[in-house]
């Protein structure tokens, strides 16, 4: 650190000289103004350690050292102008860009680059209008910034609630266009988000300005003198994903190949009546069985929403941390969890799912669900109202009508410094598939020293099983543990045929490695597409396990 020379930041981009990293800042700054850059050249910029007030510098669940994961500089551009003219700067300079909206990616690396050094760019800071609501056509258009609880409570402000409901992730306060685009979900009908976006605007590596879909179709009234984002669109832009030819909006997804700059999401109409209920499902075993019943309810839509199966110690979490059940520092024990599930009065897996639509369309779904789950000896049914108690059905009853909270934060606190990182693999809904995954995740959390914490998100035809990982930050050990935990799981996963749908910074590319049907035949493609639309691999490189030819990913193993 001694060598650093005035003005540089904790870490230059690589290749970057101290001279051009001052004069990518200076004409950084003459382009989105000297309070919109800022450099990262003081530890104490990486202090932030809170979901409500994220840092926008670096990882703050890190499980590389802390100072890792960390920006050179953060570039907040005003207006889809500066986008494209810094991704210009940036490729005079080939200097890396990590573009992030809000940051709050936590569990997944948050607003950290994956080379350090990279250039942050802070989408969200200011740009985060809402572009539009439509009531008729029951969709938004929004820009980077705009959060989840910003745009439920437009909907709330403007009195467009009881027409219209935005679905929400655990957590209100990330960004719709970045979840959207992580191909992250909620648990309303509307819960894959990336299945109800339409329409993105885009700016590619060189600075192109795109509009996908239905939006490459040029509005007749538009003025070809305005700049391009500033043209208004196509009619059918959020109406119809798939436009004309290739399909792209895809490519963009957990993606380097460009910036999303706005993007349409379908916002679901008022269904006119809304039942949230609990199932409680006694036995460990009985996950097998549970699942098995879900299968076909869900494929038919019988189960309307996304629900989730969530094992005792999730809910557990919510309401209390490991000290308040036991003073045991070893993983909990089956009689210990019973204990806790009884305290509770919650089973051992407890299934949160919802009703849509007026009384009669509600009761009749409801005689379904009830009779099927019934066949589970010990199932108990719950509607909120039975019971006030209950924090997490509380909770769950809000989400899955699409009003967002921040309860679920708790679980982290789990472990004094709790800090948390998620082992996400894709399950068949088959009761084998689901016992399957939990014993090799519960029996390897144990042999490294954590309690099992996770829960099954049920999808159309798939489980997102999610792991999560709570682990003492400041405990190096504990922070080991977890990393390692979390390599040997992705291959003992592998082995098995099953892979993970996202991940953290730190396990791109591993998990990028086990997608390699064919000789890599699908790495190749990515690989000559990122090639192909940044020579110069300056649009976050690795991301996602994707090394443009400028760099050796090899190197950057973490
Ligand atoms: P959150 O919505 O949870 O706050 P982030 O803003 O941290 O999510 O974004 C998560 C990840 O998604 C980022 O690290 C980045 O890789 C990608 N991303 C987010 N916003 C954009 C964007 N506007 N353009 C391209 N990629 C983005």
């Amino acid at each position: 650190q001694a060598s650093r020379s005035a003005g540089d930041p904790l870490i230059l981009p690589p290749g970057i000289n101290s001279q051009s990293f001052k004069d990518f800042i200076g004409k950084a700054i003459d382009i989105v103004g000297e309070d919109n850059v800022t450099v990262i050249n003081d530890a104490q910029q990486l202090g932030k350690q809170s979901y409500l007030d994220p840092s926008k510098v670096h990882d703050m669940f890190y499980i590389a050292d802390e100072d890792y994961f960390v920006s050179s500089a953060v570039v907040c551009p005003r207006n889809v102008q500066d986008v494209q003219t810094i991704l210009r700067l940036s490729n005079e300079f080939e200097v890396p860009l990590w573009p992030f909206s809000v940051g709050r990616n936590v569990g997944y690396g948050g607003a950290a680059p994956r080379v350090p050094g990279s250039v942050g760019l802070d989408m969200g800071k200011n740009m985060n209008k809402i572009l539009e609501v439509n009531v008729d056509g029951a969709y938004a258009l929004v820009e980077p910034g705009v959060t989840f609880a910003g745009l439920h409570d437009y909907l709330v402000q403007n009195n467009l609630r009881d027409k219209l409901w935005v679905d929400v992730p655990d957590l209100g306060g990330g960004s719709v266009l970045g979840n959207t685009i992580e191909r992250g979900v909620g648990y309303t009908p509307y819960g894959d988000h990336w299945m109800m976006h339409c329409g993105l605007e885009v700016v590619l590596p060189d600075g192109t300005l795109l509009r996908t879909g239905m939006g490459a179709l040029p509005d007749p009234s538009a003025d070809p003198s305005l700049p391009a984002d500033q043209q208004p669109a196509n009619k059918c832009w959020q109406h119809f994903n798939y436009g004309f030819g290739p399909y792209n909006d895809g490519i963009f997804t957990q993606s380097s190949l460009g910036i999303v700059v706005k993007m349409g999401i379908w916002l679901m109409p008022n269904p006119g009546g809304y039942q949230s209920y609990l199932i409680t499902i006694p036995r460990d075993e009985d996950l097998h069985q549970a699942v098995e019943i879900i299968r076909p309810l869900r494929a038919a839509m019988v189960l309307q929403n996304v629900p989730t199966i969530r094992h005792i110690l999730l809910d557990a979490a919510v309401v209390g941390d490991k000290k308040a059940y036991s003073n045991s520092d070893k993983p909990l024990t089956d009689v210990e969890l019973d204990a806790i599930a009884k305290k509770l009065n919650l089973g051992r897996w407890n299934f949160y799912g919802a009703l849509y639509g007026p009384p009669p369309v509600r009761d009749a779904l409801w005689q379904v669900v009830k009779a099927s789950f019934s066949a589970i000896p010990g199932a108990k049914f719950y509607f909120p109202e039975d019971i006030p108690e209950s924090k997490v059905l509380q909770i769950r009853h809000d989400t899955m009508q699409g009003i967002p909270s921040m309860d679920e934060l708790k679980w982290v606190d789990w472990l004094p410094n709790g800090a948390h990182l998620f082992f996400s693999p894709i399950a068949k809904v088959t009761g084998d598939d689901a016992m399957a995954q939990y014993k090799v995740t519960r029996q390897r959390c144990e042999e490294y020293g954590f309690d099992f914490i996770g829960d099954f998100v049920v999808g159309m035809r798939e489980i997102h099983h999610i792991v999560c990982i709570v682990f003492d930050r400041k405990d190096p050990k504990q922070r080991r543990n977890a990393h390692e935990m979390i390599r040997t799981l992705i291959d003992d996963a592998a082995k098995r045929g099953w892979g993970e749908y996202r991940t953290h910074l730190a396990l791109m590319d591993q998990i990028a490695d086990t997608y390699n049907f064919n000789n890599n035949a699908q790495m190749k493609l990515n690989e000559t597409i990122k090639n192909a639309l940044d020579p110069k691999g300056v649009l976050a490189p690795g991301k996602n396990g994707i090394w443009p030819k400028t760099y050796d990913g090899k190197a950057w193993k973490v």
